[in-house]
């Protein structure tokens, strides 16, 4: 089935008691048992819950894996991966530029148990495989990243890090699997917040990670019972429901994206703009292979953190809020915001300046969006 088809109808069927079209949402903490030993699968809900295994199932086709699995939040599936593929005494790879979340879980918590972390520039494959070690079992990259939008090639990676008995985990949220599909480009696990584009509507906070490998796959399992960390009922059926409309919200923050991109680079203000639909954007020729899209985060750098005050208190329909991926625009400040975590020295490095602004182009009309923009760019 082509992709729409199966952001519509993958692993879900009518339901058998009533035929309804729509998954329900079972709101049910247990199953009634018929005799000891003898059930329908189904025993207790943080092991199995009908509305949340119709999203997992429906991400596995979606990303091309053979597995699915949804949990709290974006970070809580991280977490439950960092469970599954390390342990003590074991090294891992990470992007330099990663969610900044993501950054902090693995320096402030995952670091404490024995797990040396390094950090490198992912797009540098030379530096990637210098960074290889004989215990390293986890590379994990964000491509694009969050929010410079630097693009690593996982095709390239997946065959440095295979040459040991490593797994690649691409965070895919920014582009979700209607542009970009990291497992058929040869890495071993996906990742998402699906608070961002999978949800899409900004009224669900929830993650998932697709598997293509039985033994990641039968693993992930054990440990989101486990630990428990799983996605709710009424959450899971919110994501089901935006992942509906996935493809054709996907088209239209990528054309706007392209359009407000294109108005940004004209701008005089603007000192720098990171959005990989730009041909002079370092990383546009790789996107344009491993990416059907470009999507709708762009970056641009006002020169100061004053500038960036002034135009992030000016607009007004681009709403000043952390997030992204929702129909609405929003616009953010990561140096304070979402990369606040991060060391400043480290920021800076990263291109994460004062003057930084991200904006999540949402599909509102682009006439709109620029007028806004416009209105802010006055006040410089
Ligand atoms: C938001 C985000 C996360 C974390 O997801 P939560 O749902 O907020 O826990 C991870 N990676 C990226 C790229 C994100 O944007």
């Amino acid at each position: 089935m082509g992709f729409r088809t199966d952001a519509i109808h993958a692993g879900q069927e009518p339901d058998p008691t009533t035929g309804a079209v729509t998954i329900p949402i079972y709101q049910t903490s247990t199953y009634v048992q018929e005799a000891l030993g003898k059930h329908k699968g189904f025993e207790y809900a943080r092991t199995q819950n009908p509305t949340r295994m119709a999203l997992e199932r429906n991400m596995a086709v979606l990303e091309g894996g053979i597995a699915g699995y949804a949990f709290a939040s974006g970070m809580a599936a991280t977490t439950a991966l960092t469970h599954l593929l390390l342990k003590q005494g074991d090294h891992a790879i990470c992007s330099d530029n990663v969610y900044g979340g993501t950054f902090r879980l693995f320096d402030k918590i995952v670091r404490h148990y024995g797990i040396d972390f390094t950090y490198v520039n992912t797009s540098d494959l030379a530096k990637l495989e210098k960074s290889m070690r004989t215990n390293t079992r986890m590379v994990f990259i964000e491509t694009p990243t969050n929010p410079i939008m630097s693009i690593t090639d996982i095709r390239g990676v997946s065959s440095i890090a295979h040459q040991t008995d490593c797994r690649v985990v691409v965070d895919n949220t920014f582009m979700t699997p209607y542009f970009q599909r990291p497992l058929e480009l040869g890495a071993d696990i996906a990742v998402h917040s699906t608070t961002k584009y999978l949800n899409g509507h900004s009224d669900s906070v929830g993650g998932v990670a697709i598997l293509k490998r039985q033994d990641d796959a039968e693993r992930l399992q054990f440990i989101q019972n486990a630990a428990g960390a799983i996605l709710a009922p009424f959450d899971s059926w919110l994501v089901l429901r935006g992942i509906k409309t996935l493809p054709i919200r996907m088209e239209a923050h990528n054309a706007n994206g392209k359009l407000i991109a294109d108005y940004l680079s004209r701008k005089e203000g603007v000192r720098k703009i990171y959005y990989p639909g730009l041909p002079n954007h370092p990383g546009h020729e790789l996107a344009s292979k491993q990416m059907s899209g470009f999507g709708g985060m762009i970056a641009f750098d006002l020169g100061s953190l004053e500038n960036a005050r002034r135009f992030l208190e000016r607009v007004k329909l681009c709403s000043l809020g952390e997030s992204l991926g929702g129909v609405e625009t929003l616009i953010s400040h990561p140096a304070t915001m979402t990369h606040a975590s991060v060391p400043v020295h480290e920021r800076n490095r990263l291109g994460i300046t004062d003057g930084l602004v991200r904006i999540s182009v949402g599909i509102e009309d682009v006439e709109d969006l620029i007028a806004d923009l416009e209105n802010a760019f006055s006040v410089l």
